[in-house]
């Protein structure tokens, strides 16, 4: 009897000891914050149980007799089992829930410019406009085209022009606020979805960009690369939603629209989007159909 009350003593004060494995494998990977000390307050806790349980085991060493000796041992043992448990299986769930974000953020990056891709686009101009529809927030939305992009290809190579691309989203996604949205469109192309922005202000930052980028040079000289100083230009279709007169697929539809004009008038500017047709309501229309 006595020497299964001490061995449940001694198995659970290791098993405690166990427990402090996967809660430093947890805290190690936890950035320093609250989080991480809590998880630190538990690891000194369980030190401090564990000192307990040896203190126990030295004072009732060899003086269990009867059944009834065995609850407090067998209480310490399932209670380390309970806390070596919930510890492991804290480091599992966190170390899911840490892969199945890495999964989500691969699923929505587009891995050369490092920026949201088409896929995830899709997704966030349907929540905005739903936003925009529903509380009558403004919603604006700029369609980026780097010009004569092939050219950068054909003379300096794909390395220089993937170079110079990571380097255009960057910039972009420097200068934009936090909420604002850049995804790549497809190619050389990039969209910024500008949520609370109205026309003018959209108007605004198309404009800084351009010249900005026009004034500078994107990517430096490198020997390795083969490639001098690079500058390069842009030019910008911007578009506002119009919530009461079309779906969000217009929008996009008219940025490149003012895209293509852009390019036609020259390249290394900004055009705004035509608001879109008007389509007159049931009543107005029907009307019209009776008079013809
Ligand atoms: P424009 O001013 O009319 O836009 O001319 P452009 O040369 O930029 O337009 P075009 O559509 O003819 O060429 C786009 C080029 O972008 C062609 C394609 O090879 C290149 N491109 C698309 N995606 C990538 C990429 O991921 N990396 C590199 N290096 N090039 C790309
Ligand atoms: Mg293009
Ligand atoms: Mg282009």
């Amino acid at each position: 009897m006595a020497l299964l009350a001490d061995f449940l003593v001694l198995a659970g004060s290791l098993l405690l000891l166990l427990a402090l494995v996967p809660l430093g494998y947890m805290r190690r990977r936890l950035p320093p914050g609250a989080n991480r000390m809590a998880w630190m307050f538990l690891s000194g806790l369980i030190l401090l149980f564990f000192a307990g349980y040896l203190g126990y085991a030295v004072l009732a060493w060899n003086r269990a007799e009867h059944w009834a000796d065995l609850v407090v041992p067998a209480v310490f043992f399932f209670g380390a089992v309970f806390v070596l448990v919930v510890c492991w299986l804290s480091a599992k769930t966190a170390d899911d829930v840490m892969r199945l974000c890495h999964l989500e953020h691969e699923i929505i990056t587009d891995p050369l410019m490092g920026i949201y891709n088409r896929r995830h686009l899709d997704r966030c101009l349907r929540q905005e406009a739903t936003k925009s529809r529903r509380y009558g927030l403004p919603l604006s939305a700029m369609l980026i085209d780097v010009d004569h992009f092939k050219k950068v290809n054909d003379t300096y190579g794909h390395a220089v022009g993937d170079r110079v691309l990571q380097a255009l989203a960057q910039t972009i996604k420097g200068s934009v606020r936090d909420f604002d949205l850049v995804f790549r469109y497809g190619g050389e192309e990039l969209v910024v979805l500008l949520p609370y922005t109205e026309g003018q202000g959209a108007m605004v930052l198309a404009e800084r960009l351009c010249h900005w980028l026009a004034d500078r040079c994107l990517v430096g000289r490198d020997e390795q690369l083969g490639c001098p100083d690079l500058r390069v230009t842009i030019s910008i279709g911007v578009a506002t939603f119009v919530p009461t007169q079309e779906e969000e697929g217009q929008l996009m539809a008219r940025a490149d629209a003012a895209l293509y004009q852009a390019k036609q008038a020259g390249r290394n500017r900004v055009v705004y989007a035509a608001p879109p047709a008007v389509v007159p309501p049931r009543a107005a229309q029907t009307e019209a159909d009776a008079t013809d």
